[in-house]
């Protein structure tokens, strides 16, 4: 790390300044979550094999509601069985030396930023939360918990009539559906904070960049507006990649190339040197 990068982020502790950390499927890699957009996620339903992007949409769920559940609940097994690394850890402090001045956005709905700590109130589940479910017919907009009774389901299994009565919406009945964005949905507030997130990035003075490419539209918004708002920016990631090459056309933007499960605790460190 450079000392350029060690003053800057002493000299943001001492300060009142906001932080805001975007995170994507990278820093779950490390806890041996696959992206399910490779191989992991292809399914196949009948005779035809299906990839992931055609899973993961409302069109998917209304014509092959059991298959969907039954690939939601095999990724939740992943995700059950999966548990934070020193980098989500990293972050969880970073809420609790920062407190109001620290926002969580994260891009991954496998629940691990709060199993490590960090707060419902200050993360940000842009993509919502696989360990949660709604009303399929909307009857109402609150997301309940999946029933601990669920059971984990190998790739193979297939649902239960058990399962589907556990998918259910308390409120009128008819079927659950994963709280999660679909490809062919939008974001918006009151499921994924949309506007909330974009607040984040227009207020933060340091934004830091974990594990993500920009593949998608609101992670790429929340990098150009707080880089347009003169925000300084710090990218991690294991590989060079778009949101790297922005962190660094910025005058006061730093790319850190390395596991976040590394370089996270080591800034963690510098942040309370300068408290
Ligand atoms: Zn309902």
């Amino acid at each position: 790390m450079d000392a350029k990068l060690k003053e800057t982020l002493k000299a943001f502790a001492k300060g009142s300044g906001k932080l805001c950390v975007l995170t994507g499927a990278g820093i779950s890699a490390e806890s041996g979550i696959p992206t399910f957009r490779g191989p992991e996620g292809y399914w196949t339903v009948g005779s035809k094999v299906y990839h992931p992007q055609e899973m993961a949409t409302h069109h998917m769920f209304v014509r092959h509601p059991e298959a969907v559940w039954q690939w939601y609940l095999y990724r939740l097994g992943v995700c059950r069985k999966a548990a934070p690394n020193p980098g989500h850890r990293a972050i969880a402090q970073l809420e609790a030396l920062f407190a109001d001045r620290f926002t969580l956005i994260t891009q991954n709905v496998d629940g691990l930023h709060l199993r490590a700590g960090n707060s419902p109130e200050r993360t940000y589940q842009v993509h919502g939360n696989i360990f949660f479910m709604r009303c399929a017919m909307a009857c109402t907009q609150a997301p309940f918990p999946m029933p601990q009774e669920v059971p984990l389901k190998e790739k193979d299994d297939p649902l239960t009539p058990e399962d589907l009565r556990l998918l259910r919406c308390p409120g009128c009945g008819g079927m659950a559906r994963p709280h999660v964005l679909w490809f062919d949905e939008t974001y918006n507030e009151a499921h994924y904070r949309f506007f909330s997130s974009l607040k984040a990035a227009r207020e933060t003075d340091l934004l830091i960049t974990v594990g993500t490419s920009g593949a998608t539209n609101l992670p790429n918004q929340v990098v150009s507006e707080a880089l347009r708002r003169g925000a300084v920016m710090v990218d991690v990631n294991v590989e060079e990649n778009p949101f790297g090459r922005a962190a660094l056309s910025s005058s006061r933007g730093f790319f850190l190339k390395g596991k976040s499960g590394v370089v996270l605790p080591e800034m963690v460190e510098l942040f309370r040197m300068g408290l």
